[in-house]
């Protein structure tokens, strides 16, 4: 294997899941008892902003709830002790990389822990509520949301996520079922590159024939087992 430097790294739901984080599709496609279409999409704030507003609080006061696990404490070590590059890409809108110790981490899909005003465009750290229309700390107008990309909006930097994944000598795929693009189209731009390509997942997704390598298992010890081997190599 030629010599790894630089790592791009993906996760989703599944590596938050040992933490007590519901993943996303789970039986019957609904998500915490609600169809996505019905909450995590532009069209559903425009039509019912309480519900919406009310499911994002129930899932930002869940979150803060939960502790990072295993998975995330390993990436974390990963990211202190990689001499290369090394991108956490993340779809998830928990902050469990960050409180596991990971630094470079990028939220493609937004964070929970955000509110975003519509009137003034800054962001807010938010641990609290937005249902009853708290006045946005920036501009003082009562125009937060969610600061989640919602189904039907652009994720952000995905310049900076095209830009690592050039330079990458290794991607790596944690915890995701490759059934939401862009992210799921990475291994395949990987590919393109001549980049090697690693799956960890509890299954096999929808994604695995493009991988180079799928290794099946829960997170908690897939993850742990596959940065010790890295870092034996370093
Ligand atoms: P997904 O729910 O579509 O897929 C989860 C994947 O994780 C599946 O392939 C499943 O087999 C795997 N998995 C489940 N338990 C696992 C475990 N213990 N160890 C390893 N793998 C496990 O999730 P996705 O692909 O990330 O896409 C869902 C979208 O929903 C994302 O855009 C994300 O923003 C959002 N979401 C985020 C969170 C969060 O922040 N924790 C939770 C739910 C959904």
């Amino acid at each position: 294997m030629p010599t790894i430097r630089n790592i791009v790294i993906l996760t989703g739901a599944g590596i938050s899941a040992e933490s007590g984080i519901d993943t996303f599709r789970s039986e019957g496609g609904l998500w915490e008892r609600h169809r996505v279409e019905d909450v995590a999409t532009p069209e559903a704030f425009a039509r019912d902003p309480d519900l919406v507003l009310r499911f994002y609080d129930m899932r930002r006061a869940a979150i803060q709830t939960k502790q990072p696990n295993a998975a995330h404490r390993a990436l974390a070590r990963l990211d202190a002790a990689w001499p290369g590059d090394l991108l956490i890409v993340t779809q998830n809108v928990d902050d469990l990389h960050e409180r596991g110790g990971a630094r470079r981490v990028l939220h493609m899909h937004g964070e929970h822990l955000n509110a975003w005003c519509t009137a003034c465009d800054a962001r807010s750290p938010w641990t609290a509520p937005l249902l009853h229309r708290p006045p946005c700390p920036a501009c003082g107008t009562s125009a937060l949301r969610p600061d989640i990309v919602w189904f039907g909006e652009m994720p952000y930097r995905m310049d900076e996520i095209h830009a690592a994944l050039r330079q990458a000598d290794l991607f790596v795929s944690i915890g995701t079922s490759g059934a939401v693009y862009p992210a799921a189209g990475f291994v395949r731009g990987a590919r393109d590159l001549g980049i090697p390509t690693l799956e960890l997942n509890l299954e096999h997704s929808k994604g695995s024939a493009w991988f180079d390598e799928t290794r099946l298992g829960p997170a908690t010890e897939v993850v742990p087992a596959w940065v010790d081997q890295m870092l034996a190599s370093v």
